[in-house]
């Protein structure tokens, strides 16, 4: 009797024109590309001959840009294909529910947040580089998971570093968890330093490649201020229990600590196809075309405490920890506005924090995330409250 075709994964990739997206399809690539797996959709935003080219080279069924203006665009670059297309937030949320079974969540920005809730809410096993998602929804996104009956599968380095870390038969001896963080391009600078940054100096990592705003957001340590409550959700750890070390090299992607005194780190070059390949076949490990560590090259590792004078974000993630509720939420949404402000050369680099913090102080008193239209309605107000700051800061900057 002839054997059955093997079935074909079948995939989605949000967000599949960003530095994340193109190292997915890359990963996807080298474990058999089309052979193994079926695209059902793709999405982008501006990059429409980049969607179009990739949704021909995976065979996509739909492919999505996320402005609408540009949809035209798209179906003249996909006209006689085969290839559906769709745009605007509706497109999003169509490719979310397309019946793919792992879901890459890679959208930058809250932007992310309803299309990624509408895959996990069908029960796809969501592959999260969105960290967005968790620091503004928690619980809510976690709950979305769980009901939906999906996996969450990390792929930001370090809670994928994290999340190979901790075995699951030793949950009940974990004792912390070890955030790495390479400090960015002015870990040695001071605030005087600091002030002068541009946006060019700011985008520029002295070991990742990766999206602008996540570029920027590791060289004011926003990144990082994001991740500690990516793990909080993630990990179901208290704020107590996860500690952030500066280490320059990006080698030790992150560890976890038990109770016996063990630390358990995983370790690699900084390439993010690892933690895609990891979340992709998990739990094998793929065969992956990456650069291997040669330890004698690399001599040694550094670490360092993070300086939470110069570095204020670490020390604002840990009062939005602590307060809970929708100051997550507040936090992501006041940062996304500083940072359009700032590459805007609105502002200036060290006002991204001042602005953050203004806006989380003011909006202590705001509901509790009980629902996500308390997430979304919190997201707005401090979007609102942190372009009106900025432009208070551009106007003084002009005189
Ligand atoms: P990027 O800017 O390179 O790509 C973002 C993707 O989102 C693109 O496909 C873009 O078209 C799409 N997009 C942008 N605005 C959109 C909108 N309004 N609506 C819908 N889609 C939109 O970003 P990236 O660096 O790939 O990061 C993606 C996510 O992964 C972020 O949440 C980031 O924090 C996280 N992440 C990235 C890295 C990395 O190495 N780049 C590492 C860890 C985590
Ligand atoms: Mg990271």
């Amino acid at each position: 009797m002839k054997e059955a075709a093997p079935t074909r994964q079948r995939l989605t990739v949000l967000g599949s024109t960003g530095s994340i997206g193109v190292n997915t399809l890359d990963v996807i690539g080298q474990l058999g590309g089309p052979e193994r797996f079926e695209m059902l959709a793709l999405t982008g935003n501006g990059n429409i001959p980049l969607l179009a080219e990739q949704a021909k080279r995976c065979r996509a069924k739909l492919a999505v840009t996320a402005d609408e203006t540009r949809h035209a665009e798209l179906k003249a670059a996909l006209a006689g294909t085969g290839i559906a297309t769709a745009a605007g937030r509706s497109g999003l949320i169509e490719a979310a529910e397309m019946d793919a079974g792992w879901v890459m969540a890679a959208i930058v920005g809250t932007a992310g947040l309803a299309p990624t809730i509408a895959a996990a809410k069908r029960g796809a096993d969501i592959a999260l580089a969105n960290k967005e998602c968790l620091v503004s929804a928690g619980d809510l996104f976690v709950e979305a998971v769980k009901a939906g009956g999906g996996r969450l599968i990390p792929v930001d380095s370090e809670h994928s570093a994290i999340f190979q870390s901790l075995e699951d038969d030793q949950r009940h001896a974990l004792e912390r968890i070890v955030l790495t963080a390479s400090g960015g391009p002015f870990r040695t600078w001071t605030r005087q330093q600091m002030a002068e940054v541009t946006v060019a100096m700011a985008r520029a990592h002295p070991n990742w490649s990766m999206g602008l705003k996540i570029s920027v957001g590791s060289a004011s340590m926003f990144n990082k201020a994001l991740e500690m409550i990516e793990a909080k959700h993630l990990f179901d750890v208290t704020p107590e229990q996860i500690e952030v070390i500066v280490h320059p090299q990006s080698i030790v992607h992150s560890m976890v600590g038990y109770t016996d005194g063990s630390v358990l780190a995983q370790l690699g070059c900084p390439d993010m196809r690892t933690a895609i390949g990891y979340a992709l076949t998990y739990p094998k490990r793929p065969k992956l075309n990456v650069e291997r560590l040669d330890f004698a090259k690399l001599a040694r590792l550094d670490f360092e405490a993070p300086d939470e004078v110069r570095f204020p974000s670490l020390r604002l993630a840990r009062l939005a920890l602590t307060r809970g509720g929708t100051q997550g939420a507040v936090m992501n949404a006041a940062e996304e506005g500083a940072f359009q402000a700032f590459v805007e050369e609105k502002i200036g680099f060290l006002d991204m924090a001042e602005i953050v913090e203004e806006v989380m102080e003011a909006m202590t008193a705001h509901p509790p995330a009980a629902t996500m239209e308390d997430v979304f309605a919190a997201d707005t107000e401090a979007r609102r409250r942190a372009g009106e700051i900025a432009g208070r800061i551009a106007a003084f900057r002009k005189r």
